[in-house]
């Protein structure tokens, strides 16, 4: 059993992606064009902000939104550490220096507490990052923080497109939100995308200079740290047929999870708790303690498993020595327990009840 089913879902929506594709082909605009402008209204309405730039990727959009925000060499950033080096590498990309927040054991997230240690420090922008699907439980709190000390939070949604808190949307809290279309998320296109979503007019404006060389007219570059991250119509065409189904979707997801953490009883094995609208189980994580081990006895029986992320970003060979001096204890722990199970839309209940089975078969 495989951990995500591509084939399923592109099999399950051919015929709302072929006569996307169609109306594209047909166009003869591929890229930043009508379908984008079309998505970016859509996207933005489905999370109730007013503004929306699409962009190539998820990390970029977590770059150019720190660089809209001011961000530059000499600057820190808040982030995470076990979120895969996406928001890092974005951070890095800036020019500015990672400053990495421990997160809580339970929902893998920053906490107000490491919020308020960030802007002590003196970071110029927060970024938090809601983890596999869960939106961070002290959200609301953290963005009433940031805007009571006047520090910039953006909230990395990619792995959480459609939860909402108190009827609020995640990507709705901060002051922008940065989202992936990688075709594995809730809501993916057939290719890479990715847009900032915000209410803040000049901050949208400044993430479409950036997207497309700085150009404030064509062939006129005058902003700087600019580049090329352009969001294609074929992706943009196919994320606005999808966008529709995306509640659907996640209600499934959310199912499967449940289910699965109904199962699921093993004295080694933690499961998520079952969620509700703040919850679209974007991946379906268990902690144990022998990790490896069980990772064995499911490959044994033909189960796809994976761990998201294995190395935290402070631990990354690319930094050498250079957070040697930075410990994160429950980031750390978290490292070698964490394990992702299937589960995604198109999973079926046999499935499920298989993954459940052989979890539970799992000798001590
Ligand atoms: C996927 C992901 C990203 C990056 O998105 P790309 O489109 O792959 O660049 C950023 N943050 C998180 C948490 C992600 O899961």
């Amino acid at each position: 059993m495989l951990l995500n089913d591509l084939t399923a879902k592109a099999n399950k929506y051919q015929s709302l992606i072929s006569a996307a594709m169609q109306r594209v082909l047909a166009s003869g605009w591929f890229v930043l064009g009508p379908e984008v402008a079309r998505f970016e209204q859509d996207f933005a309405a489905y999370l109730g902000l007013d503004h929306c730039a699409g962009l190539a990727n998820g990390t970029d959009a977590i770059e150019l939104a720190l660089k809209a925000m001011g961000v530059g060499p000499g600057d820190a950033v808040a982030t995470v550490a076990n979120a895969g080096m996406y928001t890092t590498t974005a951070v890095l990309a800036s020019g500015a220096e990672p400053y990495f927040m421990d997160v809580d054991q339970k929902s893998m997230a920053a906490t107000l507490e490491q919020v308020r240690l960030a802007v002590e420090h003196g970071v110029k922008v927060v970024v938090v990052t809601h983890l596999y699907g869960l939106i961070i439980p002290q959200i609301a709190s953290i963005a009433d923080f940031c805007a009571q000390h006047g520090v910039p939070l953006l909230e990395d949604c990619a792995q959480i497109h459609g939860a909402r808190l108190d009827g609020k949307a995640a990507g709705s809290f901060g002051d922008a939100a940065c989202f992936s279309f990688y075709p594995t998320k809730n809501l993916g296109a057939l290719g890479d995308g990715g847009v900032v979503a915000t209410n803040n007019a000049d901050l949208a404006a400044r993430v479409k200079l950036l997207r497309q060389y700085g150009w404030t007219s064509k062939y006129r570059a005058e902003v700087p740290g600019a580049r090329n991250s352009r969001l294609d119509e074929l992706q943009a065409a196919i994320l606005s047929a999808l966008l529709p189904e995306l509640d659907a979707a996640n209600a499934r997801r959310r199912e499967v999870a449940a289910r699965l953490s109904r199962g699921i009883a093993h004295p080694e094995v933690v499961t998520p708790p079952e969620g509700g609208p703040e919850y679209v189980a974007h991946l379906y994580v268990v902690r144990c303690p022998r990790r490896e081990a069980l990772r064995q006895h499911l490959r044994a029986n033909g189960i796809a498993s994976e761990v998201h992320y294995p190395i935290a970003d402070h631990r990354q060979p690319l930094f050498g020595e250079r957070f040697a001096h930075v410990r994160l204890a429950t980031t750390e722990r978290l490292v070698d327990e964490i394990l992702t199970l299937p589960c995604y839309p198109e999973m079926s209940d046999a499935q499920a009840d298989q993954v459940i089975a052989v979890v539970n078969n799992w000798s001590i």
